[in-house]
């Protein structure tokens, strides 16, 4: 096995980093106060190619493989303080522009694809509703054969980027006989179309950079051609936007990691206390060590389903074990690493309390701990 990057991924994650830390990080800590998400920082990220990432480059993408992908995306997460922004992008990069990219017409690639990947459009994904979160299927957002084409009525929720979004991928049930194979279709669809709407802005206790609202649809009509993939086709558009959401995003998780590993480390150098640095403890220095563990092993899970996700038949449990693995052991790092702070930790301005905050959301969203350890269970026949 070869756990090598090649000079071509060296020198993305090395630019990567660069440019996060030179050009993401300054008023970090007063976006987050004031839950601003920066359209500005948005357009510089797409002039060195990170919201294109994994779109094909005849459609003005980077045409990244997943492993790659994987290593850019780890990048930003180290190099990047902003955790909010950092997850915007992921949630359009990977939920969004992946799917278009595997699952649409060569009309709707020309259409929507470039301006995804050139900062001028923002893309969501929309599945989660009021009533179904985790169960996810019992979704009642409905679309209905009319005039030649599709009328689109429900709310969906907790969706990231709703209120700055100008494209979304929406799901809706098209045959109500039928189960979530068969029975959900999945649509593109513009902020402009009359009668699709952003709702409620969510204020949360973490990656508030990010913006996270709900998406009404009253009477919303589409043509036939708004259909991503095909009709009834809706659950393998949603696996691909899964298997790809849960290995990659994962991976800025794993910088995010490193970054607040190494800031206690540093602290726990620096900080004396009884006449030594704290690190000399070995109450402090084996929490470090665990969060050193924990991130090697969290890169590993991540790079083996990135690997998985363009050369076996299925990446999903691969996705899922590095899913649950690396989001709980962000947040356990994040934890630890305020606790290394002592008080210093608990207060705004050194940056552990927000991502320990940013954090708690990674066990919860694209599928809670639990529906993880229960696809894995699945696979493992029980
Ligand atoms: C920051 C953030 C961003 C998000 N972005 C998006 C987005 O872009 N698009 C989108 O569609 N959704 C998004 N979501 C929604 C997210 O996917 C859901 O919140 C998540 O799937 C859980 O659903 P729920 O909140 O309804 O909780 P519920 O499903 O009600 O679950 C509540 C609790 O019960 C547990 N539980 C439920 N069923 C089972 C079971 N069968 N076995 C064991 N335990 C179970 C859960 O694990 C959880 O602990 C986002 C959520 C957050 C927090």
């Amino acid at each position: 096995m070869d756990f090598g990057l090649s000079e071509e991924q060296r020198l993305l994650r090395d630019n990567i980093v660069r440019f996060a830390r030179g050009v993401l990080n300054e008023g970090t800590i007063e976006r987050d106060r004031d839950q601003v998400f920066s359209r500005d920082l948005w357009r510089r990220c797409a002039e060195i190619g990170i919201p294109g990432l994994p779109a094909p480059a005849d459609y003005g993408g980077s045409g990244q493989d997943a492993v790659s992908c994987a290593i850019a995306l780890e990048a930003l997460g180290y190099g990047c303080s902003d955790g909010g922004l950092t997850f915007s992008l992921c949630a359009h990069m990977l939920a969004c522009v992946v799917p278009l990219s595997r699952h649409a017409s060569e009309e709707q690639k020309r259409h929507y694809l470039p301006g995804l990947c050139d900062g001028s459009f923002i893309g969501a994904h929309a599945i989660t509703e009021p009533g179904s979160g985790s169960d996810t299927f019992s979704m009642r957002t409905r679309a209905v054969r009319a005039g030649g084409g599709w009328v689109l009525s429900g709310t969906k929720t907790f969706i990231s980027n709703a209120p700055v979004a100008d494209v979304a991928v929406v799901f809706a049930v098209t045959d109500a006989s039928k189960g979530f194979q068969g029975g959900v279709t999945a649509f593109v669809i513009d902020r402009e179309t009359p009668g699709f709407r952003a709702g409620q802005k969510f204020e949360k206790m973490g990656l508030r950079t990010s913006p996270v609202g709900e998406l009404t649809l009253q009477d919303v009509f589409l043509p036939d051609a708004a259909v991503l993939g095909r009709v009834g086709g809706g659950s393998a558009v949603f696996a691909t936007a899964m298997d790809w959401e849960r290995s990659l995003l994962v991976a800025a998780h794993v910088g995010a990691m490193e970054r607040v590993m190494e800031k206690t480390i540093e602290y726990a150098r620096l900080r004396r206390q009884f006449g030594q640095p704290i690190g000399k403890f070995q109450a402090v220095a084996h929490k470090i060590a665990d969060m050193k563990v924990q991130l090697d092993a969290a890169r590993l899970l991540t790079w083996r389903a990135a690997w998985r996700l363009e050369h076996a038949r299925s990446a999903s449990l691969e996705a899922s074990i590095a899913k649950l693995y690396a989001s709980e052991a962000l947040l356990k790092t994040a934890l630890d690493a305020v606790q290394v702070h002592g008080g210093y930790g608990y207060m705004v301005e050194y940056e552990v309390e927000r991502a320990l905050r940013d954090a708690v959301g990674s066990t919860i969203y694209s599928g809670t701990s639990e529906m993880q350890r229960n696809i894995i269970a699945r696979w493992l026949g029980l």
